[in-house]
Parts: C-alpha cells; sequence; structure tokens
C-alpha cells in the first residue's frame, strides 16, 4: 500500500490522530511518513482516507 496526499488538504489534523505512525502534519499539508505503509497500520489508513474531510488521502493498494 502507499499512500499520498493531494492539494485537496486542508490541514485538519484527523488523519494524524487516527495514525500518527503514518500521517505527520507538513507545513501547509499532512505528510505520509515512509514509502511502503506496513501491514499493521493498512486498516487505520483506509480509515484515515475514509474520514479524510477533504478526500485528499489517496490510497493505492
Ligand atoms: S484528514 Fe485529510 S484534510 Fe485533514 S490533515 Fe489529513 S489529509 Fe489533510
Amino acid at each position: 500500500m502507499k499512500i499520498t496526499i493531494n492539494e485537496e488538504c486542508i490541514a485538519c489534523e484527523q488523519c494524524v490522530e487516527i495514525c500518527p505512525e503514518i500521517f505527520s502534519m507538513g507545513d501547509e499539508t499532512a505528510e505520509v511518513t515512509g514509502d511502503e505503509v506496513p501491514e499493521e497500520y493498512q486498516e487505520s489508513c483506509r480509515e484515515a482516507a475514509e474520514e479524510c474531510p477533504a478526500e485528499a488521502i489517496i490510497i493505492e493498494e
């Protein structure tokens, strides 16, 4: 699984609250830690993508 954050991100920090192991806040948008998401965090990443109010989290399975 790979994740990107697009420019729609409104920096609400919700994804960081849901999965701080993978998401962090950059200057203006959220950022993703690492390249490939480890298996153990994939479910919470999917949840973060579903919950993102800006639909800014793009998941590639
Ligand atoms: S939940 Fe979505 S809008 Fe909010 S910080 Fe994360 S990527 Fe950005």
